[in-house]
């Protein structure tokens, strides 16, 4: 399994199967990704390799210990390994190729943004915004 950031710059392999997946809807990850909730798993670190792009990662920390890792070219959130664990965090978002891995576990949903519910005439396309007049009239 491969998987690189937006750019292409940072990029990482993972042996052997995907664990399932976590989606964490605190505020948090919700600043950090810009989404609803970060979807993420965990994979041993024996498992993990980078292929390119180590220096290019900056890091925020708040105080609390909340850590998000980024590529500096392109701001996605990129794997970082636990502290004190063997355990590298990769974010679902960045995998590359297709997966039995599904979402098992939502985290902090008592936190969740009220926006994720969806609204009662929600439109669902299967590709982009074309059928539409409009995108942003169908928002109206
Ligand atoms: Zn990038
Ligand atoms: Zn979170």
């Amino acid at each position: 399994m491969k998987g690189e950031c937006l750019c292409g710059e940072v990029a990482f392999e993972i042996d052997g199967g995907l664990p399932n997946l976590y989606q964490c809807h605190c505020s948090l990850c919700r600043k950090a990704t810009g989404a609803k909730a970060n979807a993420a798993t965990f994979v041993s670190e024996e498992h993990f390799r980078w292929l390119s792009g180590q220096s290019s990662i900056s890091s925020f920390q708040k105080p609390t210990g909340y850590r998000s890792d980024f590529c500096s070219a392109c701001g996605s959130p990129v794997p970082n390994r636990l502290r004190n664990t063997e355990l590298v965090w990769v974010p679902a978002g960045l995998l590359d190729e297709a997966t039995s891995a599904r979402v098992a576990v939502h985290l902090h949903l008592a936190s969740a943004a009220e926006w994720e519910q969806e609204a009662d005439d929600c439109i669902r396309l299967a590709g982009g915004p074309d059928s539409l007049k409009s995108l942003h009239d169908a928002l109206q």
